[in-house]
């Protein structure tokens, strides 16, 4: 899922340059139209070899002028917009994994649940959170544990189709947005997603650490708020950990 992610909606590469070509374009129109009218209006009683040298120089001047300074000046706003792209980029990327952070979550959140025709389809929201993790950290050090996070962040991302969005929403607690038709397809996801995390354990030079994980269905109504699903997925997370973990359980 694309598109949909980014809080910021700073322009694509190709809209900057599609926007700063019309504008040198619409600059240089201008700028042809002033200076040959205002040179016809100040030159029209002088002599015609006069008056039409005049006038070509007024078209010609600023069709080499403006091209100039526009590509100096474009130039400028392309470096300064690659750094607002990158700048955009880490404010929505959970740096250690590469996922989404939670910001860019809850935006895309928002805009699904905005854009979801309940009559037709419908919205899950997963919390997913690793179990025993401070076993993994407090056994192997937390150096270990960031790479026991990464391999676990690309085990859902693996487990996931294309129309769902994955987030790292802080510690090694994860979500998915999960647009859907039939209910039957958020129970077939959330096991998916369980059973790969479980029976992929990370490999790490002479180390297999085995991991599993706890999912919270949330399923949104019409007239939920993102913040109520989530708190419906976070009571049904603790059921699945109350339960004995590596599970998932769709809240009520
Ligand atoms: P439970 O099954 O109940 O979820 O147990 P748990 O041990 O996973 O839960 P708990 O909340 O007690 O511990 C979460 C641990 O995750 C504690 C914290 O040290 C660790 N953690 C959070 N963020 C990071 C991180 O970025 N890197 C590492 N290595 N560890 C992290
Ligand atoms: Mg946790
Ligand atoms: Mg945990």
């Amino acid at each position: 899922m694309k598109n949909q992610s980014d809080p910021y909606n700073v322009p694509t590469e190709h809209e900057f340059a599609a926007t700063t070509m019309l504008t040198g374009l619409v600059i240089l129109v201008i700028a042809v139209g002033i200076a040959v009218g205002v040179t016809w209006f100040t030159t029209k009683a002088y002599e015609p070899e006069i008056h039409h040298r005049a006038l070509r120089t007024a078209f010609f001047l600023p069709l080499f002028i403006v091209p100039l300074c526009s590509a100096i000046i474009g130039h400028q706003g392309y470096r300064n917009h690659k750094k607002m792209l990158a700048i955009a980029h880490l404010a929505r990327t959970d740096e250690m994994t590469g996922l989404a952070n939670r910001r860019a979550f809850m935006h895309t959140a928002n805009n699904l649940f905005a854009e979801t025709d309940f009559e037709y389809s419908g919205l899950g929201i997963f919390i997913i959170d690793l179990d025993h993790f401070k076993q993994v950290n407090d056994l192997h050090g937390h150096e270990t544990g960031d790479q026991v996070l990464i391999h676990a962040s690309n085990q859902i991302r693996a487990a996931v189709n294309e129309d769902c969005f994955v987030a790292r929403l802080g510690g090694e607690e994860f979500g998915v947005l999960v647009p859907f038709h039939a209910v039957p397809q958020l129970h077939h996801m959330a096991e998916a997603i369980r059973f790969q995390v479980a029976s992929n354990p990370c490999m790490l030079d002479d180390l297999t650490i085995p991991i599993s994980a706890s999912v919270g269905v949330g399923i949104a109504h019409p007239r939920d708020t993102v913040s109520s699903v989530l708190c419906r997925a976070d009571d049904a997370l603790y059921e699945a950990k109350d339960k004995g973990r590596n599970r998932f359980v769709v809240a009520a």
